[in-house]
């Protein structure tokens, strides 16, 4: 990290250990479960830390962590069988927090392709589909993505899908277009969702991407989560076998399952992403000096790191408490939406106290917390953003739907 201004002052004091986890909440995983996070956290910090503000700045991906990612067993966990880590859904969560604790285009990747994309074969697929398709996903030799979101359709998607299928023979054509879809411009399994044209129902599909009715276009210049590459995707007259129709996805009902699953998982992004800021924030305080003293001995200083402290341990708890009711299948929607959009408007409070306390330096990507505050942003509004997930929420506890 580049620090400047350092002082020798830092030698005069010891400086306490930089952990977010002050409440020893890891200390709640099994020793087995522990090591992985640890392995987790080991990957991230000598693999991409180095490596990931220059393909950040450059909106590029970097492909040779994807056989790392895999030597490191985090494909499916939480998933049983078909080659899958395994483990509980509160260590999937763990791991999702370390990974974002680096950073949230790495986790976002991960999230996309183990969770959206063949958590959408596990929950919704036959067992023929899920032995053809999960065992060379879980080695990370096959890449899913998972296209829901459309360009005219975002939130509403649920009722307002506008891709279609239509049944012809022993195979489907899909028609449409889907927008945002992260790691579609490399993919080799793209789960796709339309609306069936005779039922109105919507269904679910693995479309391969040498499929000529599939064609991906990457979209570019966003201001967050540029490692990850996210497609335009459009389907004309897309054929598709009905063996490669997902057999036990027959509503969106089944989607929102999927959903479900995976937006606990971006609440555990928000604290890892949060996290991470943190402990750059709180370093940053400790070897920067001002006034010929390091800044970290301000009150207000003081204050700003207690503040981001605080966001960072209630959502730890929180999330913590929904990887237990995940684990022990007790997790409603309502509870993961609730988790979802609390933990990323804390985590955005967080990165904008960190980037603060950095001063000018804060802008500098070298100084690594100028991307969590952009990342952030992304993480803010995908799987499901703050509103519809206040209204799932909301609808829950009163009993009452405000859904227009
Ligand atoms: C970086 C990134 C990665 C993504 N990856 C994927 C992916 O892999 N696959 C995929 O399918 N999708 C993906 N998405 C899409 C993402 O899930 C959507 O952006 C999100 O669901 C919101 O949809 P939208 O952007 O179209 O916003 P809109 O739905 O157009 O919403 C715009 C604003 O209106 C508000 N709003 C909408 N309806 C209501 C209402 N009824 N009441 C109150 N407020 C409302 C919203 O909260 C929001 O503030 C990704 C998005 C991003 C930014």
């Amino acid at each position: 990290m580049t620090m400047q201004g350092s002082s020798k002052r830092k030698a005069e004091y010891v400086v306490p250990p930089i952990d977010g986890d002050f409440y020893r909440i890891a200390d709640l995983l099994d020793a087995k479960e522990r090591a992985v996070a640890q392995r987790v956290r080991e990957f991230m910090e000598a693999e991409v830390a180095p490596i990931i503000e220059d393909y950040w700045a450059r909106d590029k991906f970097p492909f040779e962590i994807i056989p790392k990612i895999a030597g490191v067993g985090i494909g499916g966990i939480g998933y049983e069988g078909y080659g899958a880590a395994g483990g509980s859904m509160l260590l999937n969560g763990f791991v999702a927090m370390e990974l974002a604790r680096v950073d949230s285009s790495t986790a976002t990747f991960w999230g996309v392709h183990t969770g959206l994309s063949a958590g959408s074969i596990y929950l919704c697929g036959d067992e023929e589909q899920k032995q053809r398709w999960l065992p060379a996903m879980m080695r990370f030799e096959k890449i899913g993505s998972f296209g829901l979101t459309e360009p005219l359709v975002g939130s509403a998607t649920s009722g307002g899908m506008m891709t279609t299928c239509r049944r012809e023979g022993d195979a489907w054509l899909l028609n449409g277009e889907k927008k945002w879809i992260g790691n579609a411009t490399f993919a080799d399994i793209n789960v796709i969702w339309a609306r069936d044209e005779a039922s109105g129902k919507v269904k679910g599909f693995v479309v391969g991407k040498e499929n000529p009715g599939f064609s991906v276009k990457k979209i570019e210049s966003k201001m967050a989560l540029r490692v990850v590459q996210n497609g335009w995707i459009t389907l004309k007259d897309c054929r598709v076998p009905e063996a490669d129709r997902l057999q036990r996805a027959d509503s969106f009902k089944d989607t929102a399952k999927v959903l479900r699953m995976t937006r606990a998982g971006v609440a555990w992004f928000a604290v890892g992403c949060g996290r991470g800021a943190y402990e750059h924030a709180l370093r940053y305080a400790t070897e920067r000096s001002q006034f010929a003293r390091p800044i970290g001995g301000f009150q207000l200083v003081q204050d700003l790191l207690v503040r981001m402290l605080g966001n960072v341990t209630a959502t730890e708890c929180m999330v913590l408490r929904l990887g237990q009711l995940q684990s022990q299948g007790l997790m409603t929607d309502e509870h993961a939406s609730l988790a979802k959009a609390f933990c990323t408007v804390k985590c955005r409070e967080t990165v904008g106290y960190a980037r603060e306390l950095l001063g000018g330096n804060g802008i500098l990507l070298d100084n690594h917390v100028g991307r969590f505050v952009a990342d952030a942003e992304a993480i803010y509004s995908y799987e499901g953003t703050r509103e519809m997930n206040t209204l799932i929420v909301g609808k829950a506890i009163t009993g009452l739907s405000a859904f227009v």
